[in-house]
């Protein structure tokens, strides 16, 4: 049996999507800028895409920015909080230890240019608080920047406060929201958001193709200087296809939320409740604020990179992390902030499920992912130590 259960780092193109797609190639491949006819007709499809995917966060078409992806999105955001933060001498940055690196990186690097960075403590279940958020904030913060549902262990950050108390304070809140924009209901008023960062192909949109969206107001720095296209904002030929099949894509999410979700949880609960009965394995990540989609564990006294393998070869697609971290040796960092020793961290499997997969996949996972941890918990001499009482067990049995 084939089965993909790794949805969080990438998903198939949808039907809806690549139809939209292929039409727009057909017949829209005008350039957008071009006074003519045919580069005005892109120009309307490409216009028409942008209030498509505006009314699915609740925005307005002018709030959303075309990107080349989540990771551009959130590099944009940053540059643009310290752009605006710079005029006020703004040079401090919240934001949390389990961010995806696309932002971890940029705020790596403006550390190295004399900002400081705050970044939150996560806490046990992977949930950041907002209480934690409001006692960092300082006279100088220029923005602060949480994610909205972590893309390892899936747990859901309580946004929409952490936004409130941002506004309180006058100061910009960014979120990437790549794992929860078609997953999630979103609605960038209510949530109280300033700017968000969205990825088409991880609901069933292609990829390289995303959205920054900043309310209005807010005055976007520039990543790629250029032409004039998104109002000058970020310059290139307008990937017209893409814009075209991310918001196809988006539709069709937003459309059929409640029924995903309604189908995915109980697939995530059965799969949950079954891989729990591993002994000494652990669920990362709280039990209940969770995407419908994301399970996230750890076995102990194996390595998460021989699980996948073995896996991948009995046809189940899975991550032993991110995929960014898959093939380096450090243990993920999203484990490691919620405090699980190294060695452990190391023993993690990520599945990621969504409306796609059937309830014979998750029992075919049920049945083959017992049996490799046996079989490599056999071979392992961690496993020994922890069986005869050389070293001490982390997580009861
Ligand atoms: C996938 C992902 C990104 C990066 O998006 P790309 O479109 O692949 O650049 C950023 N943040 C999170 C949380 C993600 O899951």
């Amino acid at each position: 049996m084939q089965v993909y259960a790794d949805h969080a780092a990438t998903t198939e193109m949808s039907e809806a999507a690549i139809n939209a797609m292929t039409e727009a190639m057909r017949t829209v491949w005008g350039n957008p800028s071009s006074l003519h006819t045919v580069g005005q007709e892109a120009k309307v499809v490409l216009e028409k895409a942008r209030e498509e995917i505006a009314e699915c966060l609740g925005a307005t078409a002018k709030e959303i920015t075309f990107t080349s992806g989540g990771s551009e999105a959130d590099n944009q955001a940053i540059l643009t909080a310290v752009k605006l933060g710079a005029a006020k001498q703004k040079k401090h940055i919240i934001s949390t230890k389990f961010e995806h690196h696309a932002v971890l990186h940029a705020l790596e690097k403006l550390a190295k240019e004399g900002y400081e960075i705050t970044l939150l403590d996560v806490h046990e279940n992977g949930v950041v608080s907002p209480d934690d958020v409001r006692a960092a904030i300082r006279p100088e913060t220029a923005l602060v920047t949480v994610m909205y549902a972590n893309n390892e262990i899936g747990t859901i950050q309580p946004v929409r406060e952490i936004g409130a108390i941002c506004r309180e304070k006058g100061v910009l809140f960014h979120t990437d929201a790549v794992q929860a924009v078609g997953h999630l209901p979103i609605d960038v008023a209510k949530d109280n958001i300033d700017m968000l960062s969205l990825s088409a192909h991880k609901f069933h949109g292609p990829k390289g193709v995303g959205v920054l969206y900043a309310r209005r107001g807010i005055r976007l720095a520039t990543l790629i200087e250029g032409g004039a296209q998104e109002r000058g904002k970020r310059a290139g030929t307008e990937n017209t296809p893409s814009i075209v099949g991310m918001a196809a894509a988006l539709k069709e999410a937003t459309a059929h939320l409640e029924e995903n979700t309604a189908k995915v949880v109980p697939l995530r609960e059965k799969l949950i409740t079954g891989l729990r009965k591993i002994p000494y394995s652990h669920l990362n990540g709280d039990r209940e604020r969770r995407v419908p989609g994301i399970v996230n564990f750890c076995f102990e006294g194996i390595e998460g990179e021989s699980l996948l393998l073995l896996l991948d070869m009995r046809g189940i697609s899975s991550s032993s992390g991110s995929a960014c971290t898959s093939g380096s040796l450090d243990p993920s960092h999203v484990l490691l902030s919620l405090g699980i020793p190294h060695e452990v961290a190391h023993g993690s499997l990520r599945l990621s499920i969504d409306e796609t997969n059937t309830e014979e996949q998750i029992d075919y996972i049920l049945e083959a992912v017992p049996q490799v941890v046996n079989y490599l918990r056999g071979m392992s001499p961690v496993w020994e130590d922890l069986e005869c009482g050389k070293r001490k067990h982390f997580f009861a049995k």
